[in-house]
């Protein structure tokens, strides 16, 4: 019998990122045969070349230009492969010497590593989401084509994926994506409305980067997950819903024909969902931390308010719009969210912003990649002239 490819060899794109030092963690956690064999990061390099210190890889990427020309690469380990460049991800997504590449990258970025990782076959440990809402059918062919495998690391599909495994396919009646509801769950319409950027940043129960951390609160991130869902498990939009629950302990759910509900629980902690992509189908022991039974715990759910976040009805929107339509709702959302951290923009503004963009653009509904690409950068160039006009 043929026996299972090896999965050991890991590439984390992204790396110095909260996706990426966790993943570095739990490597560290399964030891050998496990390896971090190639690690990128854009411009956070002196922490880049630290990680590299600790886990010899063969390659490192440091995909920003600018902050390369100011690195110090004496602090890189001699036997270390440094390459520069955005190219660079895609180089290692596509090594023979990489068999699993943990897509770590934040935003847009890092699509086209991740489609390189999918056509060259490798197991792609998806955390970038973004990657899915731009160009879901074309990296779902890309990992049909190259035989690869997408396992996803977002914590909710992971739980689906985890809970679907229940039943057949055309046994599921639908999906539950829980939310926790971000910092503003609790806060009136018009509170909302004056947000700053450190209400926005202080997220309940997550530790995350910056741009994710501002999506939960807007609730932007559970559209785009709305959006992940639809592509990794091929459901409609009318088979996937939402529910509010604040503790964050059930990570979502599935619910069968004959009305059993599976739901996977953890306390929060990214290194389960990110081990469990790496070992699939096995299971190892995890660093995280494990349910305290012995404790009284209360498990809310609440119906996602979707007046107070408008941000939520775009997710199943750009599903039935299809074509173009994620590409548009990711870039617009990447380029309102900077503008916000730059205080250049209102928080409410950040979906009334993608709004406008999804409604302007002009619809496409079978894109190729170089039709999404120039979407990109028409949506990010168009919510500034907005920006400067509101
Ligand atoms: P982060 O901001 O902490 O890290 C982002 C990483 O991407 C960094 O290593 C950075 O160097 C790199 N990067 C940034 N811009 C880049 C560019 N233009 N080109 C190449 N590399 C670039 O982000 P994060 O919170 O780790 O999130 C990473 C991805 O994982 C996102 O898609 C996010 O939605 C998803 N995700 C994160 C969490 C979480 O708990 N943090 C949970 C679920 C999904
Ligand atoms: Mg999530």
């Amino acid at each position: 019998m043929a026996s299972p490819p090896s999965r050991t060899a890991v590439a984390i794109l992204g790396a110095t990122g909260s996706i990426g030092t966790a993943t570095a963690d739990v490597l560290q956690h399964l030891g050998a045969p496990w390896k971090a064999v190639a690690l990128s990061a854009h411009t956070r390099l002196p922490e880049l070349a630290a990680m590299c210190q600790q886990l010899q890889p063969e390659m490192v990427a440091a995909t920003c230009d600018h902050a390369f020309q100011s690195f110090d690469k004496g602090c890189l380990p001699s036997a270390c492969q440094l390459l520069a460049g955005p190219q660079s991800l895609v180089e290692i997504a596509q090594s023979p010497h990489v068999d699993t590449v943990v897509a770590a990258v934040v935003g847009s970025a890092g699509l086209m590593s991740t489609l390189a990782a999918a056509e060259s076959g490798k197991r792609v440990a998806l955390a970038n989401k973004e990657a899915l809402v731009v160009a879901g059918n074309l990296l779902s062919n890309a990992i049909r084509q190259g035989q690869g495998e997408l396992i996803p690391v977002d914590s909710e599909h992971s739980a689906i994926f985890q809970a679907i495994q229940a039943g057949r396919p055309t046994e599921v009646e639908r999906i539950i994506l829980t939310a926790s509801g971000g910092p503003f769950r609790t806060w009136s319409r018009d509170r909302i409305a004056s947000a700053t950027v450190e209400d926005a940043l202080d997220h309940p129960t997550w530790q995350m980067g910056r741009k994710i951390t501002i999506d939960s609160a807007t609730m932007m991130n559970k559209a785009l997950e709305v959006i992940e869902a639809h592509w990794l498990f091929d459901l409609p939009a009318d088979k996937i819903e939402v529910v509010v629950h604040p503790q964050s302990v059930i990570h979502s759910m599935v619910e069968f024909v004959d009305g059993s509900v599976i739901a996977q629980l953890s306390p929060p902690d990214m290194r389960l969902p990110i081990q469990y992509a790496l070992t699939f189908p096995d299971r190892e022991t995890c660093p995280c931390p494990k349910m305290n039974w012995s404790e009284t715990m209360r498990f809310d759910f609440e119906p996602a308010d979707r007046d107070r976040f408008p941000a939520l009805e775009l997710g199943w929107e750009v599903i039935r719009g299809g074509g173009t339509c994620g590409a548009v709702l990711n870039a617009a959302n990447e380029a309102a969210v900077e503008l916000f951290l730059d205080g250049q923009i209102a928080f409410t503004e950040i979906v009334q912003g993608c709004r406008r963009i999804l409604e302007e653009h002009h619809f496409s509904p079978n894109p190729s990649l170089e039709e999404l690409l120039r979407l990109d950068r028409w949506a990010r160039q168009e919510i500034k002239r907005w920006a400067s006009l509101v």
